[in-house]
């Protein structure tokens, strides 16, 4: 960066944090990506100020945006820029705290940069829960500009359709606070929007009464995963509890495969109809099973430490792919092509490797659409729909060739036989997501037309498009850049 560039820069961070702006530049960073500086605001005045002091920097080129929270989606995915940016300027929010119910405990307003861990704690001592991340560790903003999967989605929808209002920075520096009344366009496009539309400082959320809920992790042996396969099919076909959730996984690690099966019923109730073919699949390890009554915060927690190996380990890639309708075959051919590139990673020491099938039920879809409708845009006659996670981690750089190219391999194998069966589905959950996939076209036409409108409405010059590169972004959708 020019040393011009970097003073003018300085200059307009100065105009918000006075003196300390000088030590703005030491910080982490995401992966390999080594931005020059990283803003750090505490409240929305703060963010206000950099948006209006960056902004003729970023409309004349001479300086680029990212916006991060926890970088929960950026830190461990090599070639991933999602949320940084090389040499330019990070704002980071996760100083950005506050976590506030409502007195008529209807919906509790949280500050973009709280995890949600907190918001869980703060919530059972009003025995209420909220459509949040079911890793307590994850940030509230990403997982929610991401629409997010919750084990409440059964009832609530995509997480995101649980946002009453967001209140959001503009790129005119502006504040608006976007909900079904004010700003109704803003407020369907946030939801899965990501940060192409402005800098989101605060999300209002619709609270549920709940003391308990019965839930945790059953595991099986490698054998059991297509039995658990036909029962989530079957799960998804009857779609006959909303208060369940289910996701099947297998993995690979430490040189072993295991099945197993997270499961929810977040009305507290035990062993329900619906989960029970999931309890009696066998061959299982009754003893490392953990589902019984609990809490949101304590299975959050339980679910962050489960998953420190993933989040505490350098190299991590996923992918995913969204599949029409419940066939046993269709996900088998899915789980086939996994095995194959298993066999072609597994020699790589650390390795890990793990399928996921998640449903998206129909009154899942149904209550999304009837929560006031969201950038994924996905009509309730489209389901069930599943979604086909692949995750990766593995220890050392000189591998992310070789595995890179072999998760490519996989995943145009499986758009190959599902969609030459007819069920691949355009949707690419933005958390699931490959960072060379195209999530915003996954949204489907209409939905991107609508958003582009949005983005002309609020953001004309194309400050979070242009400007902010990392991420899914809209900006490949203009037929002229805006
Ligand atoms: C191990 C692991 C497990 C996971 N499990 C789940 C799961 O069960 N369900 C699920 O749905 N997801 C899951 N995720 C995905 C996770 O929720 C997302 O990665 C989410 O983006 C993390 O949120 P964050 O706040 O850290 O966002 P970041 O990673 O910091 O950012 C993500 C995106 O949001 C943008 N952004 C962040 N903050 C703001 C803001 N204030 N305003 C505007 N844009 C912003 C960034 O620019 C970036 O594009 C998992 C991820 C990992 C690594």
């Amino acid at each position: 960066m020019a040393s011009s560039q970097r003073s003018q820069i300085l200059a307009a961070l100065a105009s918000v944090f006075g003196d300390s702006a000088s030590h703005l530049g030491s910080a982490e960073h995401e992966n390999e990506v080594k931005h020059a500086f990283v803003a750090r605001p505490k409240n929305v005045e703060q963010v206000q100020g950099l948006v209006r002091a960056l902004r003729p920097l970023v409309l004349s080129g001479d300086c680029k945006l990212a916006i991060r929270n926890s970088g929960n989606r950026g830190d461990y995915f090599p070639g991933s820029a999602s949320a940084n940016v090389q040499e330019e300027v990070t704002i980071d929010t996760r100083r950005i705290k506050g976590i506030k119910l409502s007195d008529d405990q209807s919906a509790v307003e949280i500050g973009a940069g709280e995890r949600w861990s907190p918001v869980y704690a703060k919530l059972r001592e009003y025995g209420l829960v909220v459509a949040g991340s079911p890793d307590g560790d994850a940030g509230v903003a990403g997982f929610l500009l991401s629409g997010g999967l919750s084990i409440l989605s059964g009832k609530t929808g995509f997480a995101c359709d649980s946002v009453v209002e967001f209140q959001v920075v503009l790129a005119s520096g502006e504040v608006v606070r976007a909900n079904a009344e004010e700003h109704a366009d803003l407020w369907r496009s946030l939801k899965g929007g990501l940060n192409n539309f402005g800098i989101v400082t605060s999300f209002k959320m619709k609270v549920f009464k709940s003391r308990r809920i019965w839930g945790g992790t059953a595991y099986y042996s490698p054998e059991a995963f297509m039995e658990l396969v036909h029962w989530a099919c079957v799960f998804a076909e009857d779609d006959s509890d909303e208060h369940a959730n289910i996701s099947c996984c297998i993995d690979y690690r430490f040189g072993e495969k295991e099945a197993w099966c997270e499961m929810y019923h977040t009305r507290g109730r035990a062993y329900p109809p619906s989960l029970m073919p999931f309890m009696e699949t066998q061959p299982q390890i009754e003893e490392d099973c953990t589902v019984q009554i609990s809490t949101q915060l304590k299975l959050s927690n339980d679910w962050s430490n489960a998953i420190k190996f993933e989040s505490t380990n350098p190299r991590h890639l996923s992918a995913s792919i969204t599949i029409k309708g419940c066939m046993v075959s269709v996900l088998e051919d899915v789980y086939e092509e996994w095995e194959n590139t298993l066999e072609e990673l597994k020699h790589i020491i650390g390795f890990s490797f793990t399928l996921g099938f998640m449903p998206l039920t129909k009154s899942m879809l149904k209550n999304s659409a009837e929560a006031g409708g969201n950038a994924m845009a996905i009509p309730p006659s489209d389901g069930p729909l599943f979604l086909a996670v692949v995750d990766t981690v593995w220890p050392k750089p000189k591998y992310d060739n070789l595995v890179f190219e072999e998760i490519e391999n996989l995943m145009a194998a499986c758009r190959r036989l599902v969609g030459g069966k007819g069920h691949l589905h355009r949707f690419i959950h933005a958390s699931y997501a490959h960072h060379e996939d195209d999530v915003i076209a996954g949204y489907g036409r209409e939905s991107v037309s609508r958003l582009r409108e949005t983005s002309k409405r609020y953001d004309p010059e194309g400050v979070f498009q242009k400007g902010t590169p990392g991420g899914f972004k809209l900006l490949h959708h203009y037929p002229v850049l805006p």
